[in-house]
């Protein structure tokens, strides 16, 4: 069973992500993570993409996609992915279910993080993120897990886009563009809304009650 975790930039959706993976044994696909890594290899496509995210815009249906299609297949993700920044618009969307229907997969549950533009602002101007295991840390909240973090806290650095105006933009871009995907999707059984202003162990704690029903 494949779920999709939706919300804003910033809602929490990778720190929750990580605690599915480790309870539940699923795969974390973050098209954010992906795109990163690509940039990381120094090609012609990672600048591409790099200058696109550094600038808190989009990076391509067809970039995306491609990348998404390349995890999908990878068996050893069958049935037990946890899909975290995808679909952000429709057309995704859409590409998605074709995508899962051709490998005769479907999506259990989508959960949605509901988060106010106020809390996200607080949230991604401390985040710290790992070079190396990609674990999300902020550096208000968790100044203790971030010295005893076991790559070393060397690794953990802020992302180029969690600059003030960026994350403007990228919010702005989330109510134009990803908030469609809503309506595309809520009125679905396996549809639930979760507060994601709560506190991280409460909302982890409903995303359990959901995924053990
Ligand atoms: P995230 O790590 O999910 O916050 O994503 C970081 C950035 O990567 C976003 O601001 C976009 O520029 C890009 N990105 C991530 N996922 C997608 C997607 N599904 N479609 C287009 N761009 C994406």
């Amino acid at each position: 069973m494949n779920i999709i975790l939706f919300g804003p930039p910033g809602a929490g959706k990778g720190t929750q992500a990580q605690f599915i993976v480790k309870k539940h044994n699923y795969f974390q696909l973050s098209t954010g993570n992906l795109l990163r890594e690509e940039v990381k290899l120094r090609t012609p496509l990672g600048r591409e993409i790099e200058s696109l995210i550094s600038n808190g815009k989009f990076a391509s249906n067809e970039i995306v996609n491609t990348l998404l299609r390349q995890s999908i297949i990878n068996l050893k993700f069958r049935d037990r992915i946890i899909f975290d920044g995808y679909p952000r618009n429709v057309e995704q969307a859409k590409n998605l279910e074709i995508i899962l229907g051709e490998l005769d997969q479907s999506i259990g549950h989508i959960i949605f993080l509901n988060v106010s533009k106020n809390i996200i602002e607080k949230r991604i101007m401390g985040r710290m993120t790992c070079d190396k295991c990609n674990m999300t840390l902020n550096e208000f909240f968790n100044k203790e897990q971030i010295e005893l973090h076991p790559c070393g806290k060397e690794f953990l650095k802020r992302r180029k886009d969690d600059n003030f105006d960026i994350v403007v933009a990228r919010y702005e871009t989330y109510m134009k563009t990803t908030k469609p995907v809503l309506d595309f999707y809520s009125k679905n059984a396996n549809f639930t809304e979760i507060d994601g202003a709560a506190e991280i162990e409460q909302i982890t704690n409903k995303i359990n009650d959901v995924l053990n029903v």
